[in-house]
């Protein structure tokens, strides 16, 4: 294993200049290793290798971190956001308005805790949902109204809060992207009835593997979503539990978080914090090279912070005209980067049965084509950073630098 981790994990390519990957965090496995072999020590000498004391640790240092009454640690974000969705009490046949804009996780959550997905176009100054769109979307069905916090900053909550309290809808979080974001110092996630992390590996707090967990200062929330990722408890199909206010909840299934997955995360949280400063170094580096170039419309610093927001760079999105050129253009160069997200929820073809066309949410289908996102992670150096930005340069002023 050592010697494996002392070997870049990015080959050489011509000239001699290594390529780019749109993602790497070797450097800080090699970093973290001691303690991340310790915590793995620990788990083989317990033997409990799912739901066990390192994954308890993880939940109540995570408690600390966000400030959240309780997390409840799974396998992933998504299914976090299933149980999220079940243990806030959603029925079949429920409406959940989601942005069409987002990861596909947010809205076929929806689907496999039974409701119906109702999609709301996003703001026009940032990627957050519009809160008039949610307004609109509202019909006598809608249940709960799922904003989604990306990339960079929180979606509008206090204006989705509005709009929520005048229909009498919950408001659930899908926060998988917002580990570290607060408002008004309170933890994304907690904004609502409950919010999500994803701990996947290029995320900011990343495992090496898939892993996730459910945030919620709602006691019976997180005492229903600790039985549904384990069975229901006991192995047996969860008809009606003693305490359980909540009638939909009839099947527990399994979301269990691993322990190893445990034991790299709470090595890793130990560096979060000096992490997210990084990334914020990198991000503003490439906003002031990259803001006024010719054709790009939107680098992250453009969209104003809210009052009491704190942001946090996990992905670093530009919007650029001709962006399909620029991803070949970086590509041939030897740079990774990453299309978040190529195709609106709307038209999905897993949602082709909802009846959307092309045209309907406007914003969400233009940023889907102008939108992509450059290499950004704590291991990432300045010299590669203005590496990156020579070439989105030389793209966008037709190599005449
Ligand atoms: C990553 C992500 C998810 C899903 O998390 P997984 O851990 O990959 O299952 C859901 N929603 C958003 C917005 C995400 O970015």
């Amino acid at each position: 294993m050592k010697s494996a981790l002392s070997s870049p994990a990015t080959g050489e390519r011509g000239g001699g200049r290594s390529r780019i990957p749109f993602f790497d965090q070797s450097e800080s496995f090699r970093r973290l290793w001691p303690e991340i072999e310790g915590n793995c020590v620990r788990v083989m000498g317990d033997g409990k290798f799912s739901h066990g004391s390192m994954v308890a640790e993880f939940e109540r240092e995570m408690e600390r971190y966000t400030g959240a009454r309780h997390v409840v640690g799974v396998n992933s974000g998504t299914d976090a956001l299933v149980l999220l969705l079940r243990a806030a009490g959603l029925r079949p046949g429920d409406e959940v308005i989601v942005p069409a804009y987002t990861f596909v996780a947010t809205a076929t959550a929806v689907v496999h805790a039974g409701g119906v997905p109702v999609f709301a176009d996003i703001e026009d100054h940032g990627y957050g949902v519009s809160p008039d769109a949610v307004a609109d979307a509202v019909t006598a069905r809608t249940r709960m109204v799922m904003p989604v916090h990306l990339f960079d900053r929180l979606a509008d909550m206090e204006g989705v809060g509005r709009v929520a309290r005048a229909h009498g809808l919950t408001v659930v979080e899908d926060s998988a992207e917002a580990i570290g974001m607060r408002l008004h110092g309170t933890h994304a996630g907690l904004l609502g009835a409950g919010g999500v992390l994803s701990f996947f590996p290029a995320k900011t707090l990343g495992a090496v593997g898939d892993a996730g967990a459910l945030l919620t200062d709602d006691d019976a929330i997180a005492e229903t979503a600790r039985m549904l990722r384990h069975h229901g408890r006991s192995g047996h199909t969860l008809a009606a539990f003693p305490g359980i206010s909540n009638p939909t909840v009839v099947t527990g299934g399994n979301s269990k978080m691993d322990d190893l997955q445990a034991a790299v995360l709470l090595a890793k949280l130990t560096r979060l914090d000096a992490d997210i400063r990084r990334r914020t170094v990198l991000s503003r580096r490439y906003d002031d090279r990259l803001r006024g170039l010719p054709g790009v419309r939107a680098v992250p610093g453009d969209a104003a912070t809210r009052s009491g927001e704190e942001r946090v760079v996990y992905v670093h999105l530009v919007e650029v005209d001709d962006r399909d050129g620029l991803v070949a253009h970086l590509d041939a160069a030897g740079i990774g980067t990453e299309v978040y997200y190529p195709r609106p929820l709307h038209l999905q073809p897993c949602f082709a049965h909802l009846g959307y066309r092309p045209g309907a949410l406007p914003r969400a289908e233009a940023v889907c084509r102008s939108a992509v996102a450059l290499p950004l992670y704590a291991d990432l150096s300045e010299e590669r950073v203005d590496r990156v930005c020579d070439e989105v340069e030389r793209f966008l002023t037709g190599g005449s630098r």
